[in-house]
């Protein structure tokens, strides 16, 4: 595949905005895996966390179609495991912010049903984290 200047220029901002908002070297990452081999929530990603690094380190906005960043239950599994000491759940958590920031909630709050019987502080925790 060919990229241009443009597509070139758009990745680079995505792949620094990432690297701003985690806080984490995303070229650390050398694909060994062990953050998805660890992942207790792995069976229910589109992508597992090692494809979510690669990725971002490629600057691929298809990463945010993805379901893999709002599956993760910042457990810190993979944090732990991997040997060049990424917090992978803050690169996570950079994802999600992205999204909101551009006001696409991942939960739609009228839809969710019986929420009258739902405890407040699991609501409380859903809002904080799937929505704007
Ligand atoms: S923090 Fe997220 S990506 Fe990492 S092991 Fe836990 S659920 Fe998986
Ligand atoms: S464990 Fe660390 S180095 Fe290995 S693939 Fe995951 S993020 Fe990359």
């Amino acid at each position: 595949m060919q990229i241009n200047e443009a597509e070139i220029g758009k990745r680079e901002s995505f792949i620094k905005l990432v690297e701003e908002l985690s806080g984490q070297n995303l070229f650390a990452c050398y694909q060994c895996g062990r953050c998805s081999a660890g992942c207790p929530m792995v069976k229910k990603m589109e992508l597992i966390p090692s494809m979510v690094m690669r990725l971002v380190q490629l600057g691929d906005e298809k990463v945010l179609d993805k379901n893999t960043y709002w599956i993760c239950a910042s457990c810190y599994t993979c944090d732990v495991r991997c040997p060049k000491g990424i917090d992978i759940a803050k690169v996570m958590e950079a994802l999600r912010q992205i999204k909101l920031r551009k006001n696409m909630n991942y939960v739609d709050i009228r839809k969710i049903e019986g929420i009258e019987e739902l405890p407040q502080i699991a609501l409380i925790s859903n809002f904080r984290k799937y929505t704007g």
